[in-house]
């Protein structure tokens, strides 16, 4: 039984549990039939009796007088009636029954006489002050053995018929619920040799488990396959913004062999080649430290700091013009936070801002506090984002226009920064109008200020 099939093994199951209910009940049978058998025919033999009582009657001359209705044998009863001096008046004696049973007014009871066991029941019907006859029913016991025998041949037939029916129904029960199951292996094998993740599981909608089975199947192939596709997009991609750095770097040491010949003209293709090496190494930095974050192996260290003093320490650590850069963070704000992430993240916002705002234009870092909420939102009055590239700028290396904000940037900034907004449980916005400038707002969870610290003291990341 070990290698066989679930199904076969359920209708194994169920064959032996009706085959033990049957033999269950068979004992139980057995057990009641013979004392069921014995109290019907006491019912029946003092039921005759009495109804034959009642066709009895004396005359005055002492004549015994039995009415149409009187009948000697009914329903296995023989009934005979007796003088007083217990000479039998009417009736024939059973031949079998040979016992000179003493009588007994209305008790029932059993006899064993001439090898068979026989019921009798007596009624006296008096007349007078001194006579009367006797009136005495006679009816063999129903035999224990005899019913016993009879049950078991007939269970001996309906037994294999039961089983064989058991067997069949209970097979055809499990195999038609299986089939959901049946069909759920079929397309996961399927999805599985043809290594293609768009296949789904058609079970009509329900509400039992091989429904909600296949529910959470479907779910976790559309997040496979979302899974593999934006992978293989973010190869694609990856590879595509490595192999230009590397193709524009071959191109440069190429020409320079055939071509430059005076210093100034090897110094300009280095500093070229320079460049092209600067942005291969931002983007791979970029791209570990998004996968790192991805897989959870760079790890957040989560610390009560204020959100204003680090939009502050951000502007100044990156040297940012104040006039340019005007930080509006009066108000001590404060979060849960990593503050190495949390600054990459304003820095992100911040020169994107000063990378797509206007020459002469202004950038807006704002800190404040919305009940439960901090929020820090960098505007500017640049060129703005059209409503059809809003939802997109979070995509990995997508960028509105790859020529616009010069040579620098791969498309990661911002797909960064709602790593990390993610990362603190917050979320981050984008307010855009083309030609008039855009706001990102980063929501975090605010916590109240440090114990026996003032605003001014709070730590400055
Ligand atoms: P990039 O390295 O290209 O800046 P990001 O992920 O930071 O990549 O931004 C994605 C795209 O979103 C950019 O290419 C740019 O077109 C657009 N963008 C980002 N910030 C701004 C902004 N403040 N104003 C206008 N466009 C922006």
């Amino acid at each position: 039984m070990k290698g066989a099939s679930v199904k076969l093994k359920l209708t194994a199951w169920i064959t032996l549990l009706m085959a033990a209910l049957f033999c269950l009940l068979l004992v139980f049978m057995l057990t009641i039939s013979s004392s069921v058998a014995y109290r019907t025919s006491m019912d029946t033999l003092i039921e005759t009796v009495k109804s034959n009582l009642s066709c009895v009657s004396l005359q005055q001359d002492g004549r015994l007088q039995l009415s149409d209705q009187f009948s000697f044998y009914r329903s296995g009863v023989s009934t005979l009636v007796y003088s007083q001096s217990e000479s039998l008046l009417a009736g024939q004696l059973p031949v079998s029954f040979t016992a000179s049973e003493p009588f007994q007014n209305g008790l029932t009871r059993t006899v064993e006489t001439g090898g068979s066991t026989y019921l009798v029941s007596d009624l006296w019907l008096a007349q007078g002050w001194e006579g009367g006859v006797w009136i005495r029913g006679l009816m063999e016991a129903p035999a224990h053995e005899e019913i016993a025998q009879n049950l078991l041949r007939i269970a001996i037939i309906a037994l294999p018929l039961f089983l064989l029916l058991t067997a069949l129904g209970g097979w055809m029960i499990v195999k038609r619920s299986f089939s959901p199951l049946e069909s759920i292996t079929q397309t996961a094998a399927a999805i599985n040799e043809a290594r293609d993740l768009s296949g789904r599981i058609a079970l009509p909608r329900g509400k039992d488990e091989f429904s909600r089975l296949a529910d959470a199947f479907n779910g976790m192939f559309e997040r496979l396959e979302a899974s593999f596709e934006a992978e293989r997009q973010f190869t694609a991609d990856a590879s595509h913004e490595l192999r230009t750095p590397v193709s524009i770097i071959k191109g440069a040491c190429e020409y320079a062999e055939k071509y430059d010949e005076t210093p100034q003209e090897r110094l300009e293709t280095i500093l070229m080649i320079h460049r092209q090496a600067d942005k291969m190494t931002s983007l791979i930095s970029q791209l570990l430290s998004m996968t790192r974050l991805e897989q959870g192996t760079e790890l957040a260290h989560l610390q009560q700091l204020s959100l204003s003093d680090l939009a502050r320490s951000v502007c100044l650590e990156q040297a940012y013009s104040p006039e340019k850069v005007i930080v509006q963070a009066d108000d001590p704000v404060f979060v849960q936070a990593d503050a190495a992430l949390l600054s990459r993240l304003v820095q992100n916002l911040v020169d994107n801002a000063l990378k797509y705002g206007k020459p002469d234009g202004h950038v807006w870092v704002c800190v404040s506090r919305q009940d439960d909420t901090a929020l820090l939102s960098v505007r500017d009055d640049g060129i703005g984002i059209a409503p059809e590239h809003r939802e997109k700028v979070w995509q990995r290396f997508y960028q509105v226009d790859s020529s616009r904000g010069g040579q620098s940037g791969a498309g990661l900034g911002l797909s960064m920064v709602r790593q990390i907004a993610q990362l603190h449980g917050g979320t981050v916005t984008l307010e855009s109008q083309p030609g008039v400038g855009s706001t990102f707002t980063l929501r975090l969870p605010a916590v109240p200020a440090p114990c026996g610290q003032t605003p001014q003291d709070a730590p400055t990341p």
